[in-house]
């Protein structure tokens, strides 16, 4: 591991799923378990001088897409409150840890969280807050995986780091096809080419076009995060 880390600044993605811990416990909407787990993480990651920010997703609570029985709208705005109790359990845990944190959302949702600049985020970062991203883009019909684009270009963050269950990009899914490929590395127009589905298109087309790689790892066993930070080439990076 180098001495120093590699990111300074790094945008981590958490999907609602990881928010379930371990997936024999597919009951669980919320492992404070895991958050906790990831709370002391995120705290030793800090400590190394790393700014961290945290976008989370809602899919253990509410996908928007996957729901017919009402209009299209509504759904996807109970995906993005779904988002906002995830932030909310995050930074309890981190609370517990005494680690101070912020909740920036996309949606209005006074007194729990606010609408705010990426001025007032970097000033957070740079007070030693953990700023945790809820809401995702705030309209509609998006994913997180565009919030987490959108907050990382706005903050200039060196990176992406979008924690999944494998450790990486695959040519094909690994459970099922025993010859699938990991990739160390992979640029941005081969991933499209190959079809590899890092995160949404949206998402994707803001980073190639903005050059802001995303790293795809696995979240566990813990210490990760820090790896990457400081240059261990685990996961699959994807950039120019
Ligand atoms: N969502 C949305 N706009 C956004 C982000 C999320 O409408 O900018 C809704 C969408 O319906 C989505 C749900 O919130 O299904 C949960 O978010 P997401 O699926 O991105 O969470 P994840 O799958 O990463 O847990």
């Amino acid at each position: 591991m180098n001495q120093n880390p590699i990111y300074k600044r790094v945008v981590l993605e958490l999907s609602g799923e990881m928010m379930r811990g371990d997936p024999s416990y597919k009951d669980h909407l919320i492992s404070f378990d895991f958050l906790r787990d990831l709370a002391i993480e995120l705290a030793e990651i800090q400590n190394c001088g790393i700014e961290l920010g945290v976008v989370v997703g809602g899919g253990n609570i509410w996908r928007g897409a996957s729901v017919e029985e009402i209009e299209q709208t509504t759904s996807h705005q109970i995906g993005m409150l779904a988002t906002v109790i995830n932030a909310m359990a995050l930074q309890a845990a981190l609370n517990k840890q005494g680690i101070n944190s912020y909740i920036a959302s996309n949606i209005e949702i006074k007194p729990i969280a606010e609408l705010c600049s990426h001025h007032q985020v970097i000033k957070r970062l740079k007070q030693k807050e953990i700023v945790i991203f809820a809401g995702g883009t705030g309209q509609p019909f998006f994913t997180t995986d565009t919030g987490a684009a959108l907050w990382a270009l706005k903050i200039q963050a060196d990176v992406i780091l979008k924690a999944t269950k494998v450790d990486g990009v695959y040519s094909s899914d690994p459970l099922i096809d025993k010859n699938a490929k990991k990739y160390s590395q992979i640029s941005y127009n081969e991933a499209i080419q190959k079809e590899l589905r890092v995160m949404d298109l949206t998402a994707f087309s803001l980073c190639k076009e903005y050059q802001l790689p995303i790293i795809v790892f696995k979240l566990t066993p813990p210490g990760n995060i820090k790896r990457i930070v400081f240059g261990e080439d685990i996961g699959t990076i994807i950039s120019t």
